[in-house]
């Protein structure tokens, strides 16, 4: 059984999919105007876990994760890139080069691709089409500046999934939009007509201009990922908390309006990151770029320590606790070390979907049902790191009693292969983990010590041997001797 906490349920509740076997989620993606940081990192994480879970249960997962190619943000990234020494040659270019730094870094994170990554810019048909439907049926009104807006009085069910916007209440929605030519403060754009030099358009039916975000969401779940034959288009749709209002309550109001369809069963949000109590933002000024995290941190160290924290909170980023994470990472690569597992791991979810099969023939241990049977509780994380961390005290406990018995290394090889699998951690080979953080210089002075060791143990010059075995302890690296040869670790 799944239960996972439904945003609009506001509680836990079980989970049970529209159609049997099939999972279709969506997580909504990032603005490509400039690289991620920490938080975005949260959201793919989180809901890539989610995803992994799913997939263990033995369900088809179909994720979709949409990239917001066209937006303010980027029209103002664009003009003001000309200016600078390094101008980007047109809109699509700058947002390539930002959904590719996005791609790279969650690969380095270990979160799976999407099945589909739709962009608004190639979706400009369903779209528009979309915009036209509820034009055309009354819940929709065209501005006097080429904009057209959602008449949010026309849907009776408006806040109903956030209890927000019930009424037209200047206040609470008045800083979202300015209210240019509305009719009421909290309607918003479906279509932003083109304002001149300085924005950016497509030709439509009503005039030049371009999508407003909501839109996106609905018109490509539409389009991609939902049930044409059911009055909800999709299980799960997911995203940060801070999206819940007004983005997703707009998102299914237009789709209710349109498809008179609810958007989505089940409804996911993760916490925030913050710095010193602040949510990270980048109009607070405090965002954590994740590529300068990945330069301190492998992506492995930065996935577990993320996901360390339980999704719904809010993760107060602090470096003491990530390497105090790192600890229960050690943990996992000394006995993966002990074991001298050296598998491949599956690195696409079509990889892990046959992992999932393969092992679901294979007898499903204690620790494997406690782990999945956690994670299963809304990813009770804790409860899962605990089953983790009691399983390898047990394994080295019972390979300090019989160190050669391969039956028993089979099994623990089993366990950790399947927390891989899961969690998306443990799948360097442990050499390289345990090396990690040492530059390529570093390395070479490494190896150039070690064997004027080996040769100096081989003229039996032991003291000198020591005295290099004590220099490199003096540079944080401990040496093995092994029957391979010499092999060593970053302390
Ligand atoms: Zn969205």
């Amino acid at each position: 059984m799944i239960t996972l906490y439904d945003s609009v349920k506001r509680g836990k509740c079980e989970f049970v999919s529209i159609k049997k076997n099939e999972i279709r989620m969506y997580v909504c993606g990032p603005t490509t105007y400039d690289h991620s940081h920490l938080g975005h990192a949260r959201s793919a994480i989180t809901f890539d876990l989610w995803r992994r879970v799913f997939l263990a249960h033995d369900y088809k997962v179909i994720f979709a994760k949409n990239f917001t190619d066209i937006d303010d943000k980027i029209i103002k990234k664009f003009l003001d890139s000309q200016n600078s020494q390094t101008p980007f040659a047109s809109i699509e270019s700058l947002s390539q080069h930002y959904i590719k730094s996005y791609l790279d870094d969650m690969d380095c994170l270990n979160v799976l691709r999407a099945d589909i990554e739709p962009r608004a810019t190639e979706n400009l048909t369903p779209i528009t089409q979309m915009i036209g439907d509820l034009l055309k049926q009354g819940y929709a009104y065209n501005g006097e500046n080429g904009d057209v807006y959602l008449r949010i009085k026309s849907d009776s069910a408006y806040g109903s999934l956030t209890q927000k916007g019930k009424e037209n209440n200047e206040n609470l929605l008045a800083r979202i939009e300015n209210m240019d030519d509305k009719m009421e403060s909290r309607d918003f754009a479906l279509w932003k007509g083109y304002k001149g030099k300085e924005d950016f358009g497509y030709e439509s039916e009503f005039g030049k201009g371009r999508p407003g975000w909501h839109i996106e969401c609905s018109a490509m779940i539409e389009e991609h990922l939902a049930y044409k034959d059911e009055n909800i288009c999709i299980d799960i749709h997911a995203g940060g908390s801070d999206l819940f209002f007004p983005h997703h309550e707009n998102e299914a109001s237009q789709t209710r309006c349109a498809k008179k369809k609810e958007l989505a069963k089940y409804w996911l949000h993760n916490g925030f990151v913050t710095i010193n109590g602040e949510k990270m933002s980048k109009s607070l000024g405090n965002s954590f770029f994740l590529k300068d995290a990945l330069k301190s941190y492998h992506g492995e160290i930065l996935r577990n320590y993320l996901q360390g924290v339980h999704y719904r909170l809010s993760l107060g980023f602090n470096e003491e606790d990530l390497l105090s994470s790192k600890k229960r990472l050690d943990k996992f690569y000394r006995l993966k070390k002990r074991i001298g597992l050296h598998e491949n791991y599956p690195k696409d979810a079509k990889q892990l979907q046959e992992f999932y099969y393969h092992n679901s023939k294979q007898a499903q241990n204690d620790f494997i049902c406690a782990l999945l049977e956690s994670l299963s509780d809304d990813l009770n994380i804790s409860k899962a790191l605990s089953v983790i961390e009691e399983m390898i005290n047990r394994a080295n406990e019972a390979l300090d009693k019989t160190p050669k018995d391969k039956g028993l290394c089979k099994q623990i090889a089993h366990n950790l292969n399947t927390i891989s699998a899961l969690l998306g951690i443990g799948t360097l080979d442990s050499q390289e983990y345990f090396q990690l953080g040492v530059d390529e210089q570093k390395r070479e002075l490494i190896k150039s010590l070690i064997s004027k060791r080996t040769q100096a143990k081989a003229q039996k010059d032991y003291k000198l041997a020591d005295s290099l075995r004590d220099e490199l302890k003096n540079m944080g690296i401990e040496i093995m001797d092994l029957s391979t040869g010499t092999t060593w670790e970053a302390l």
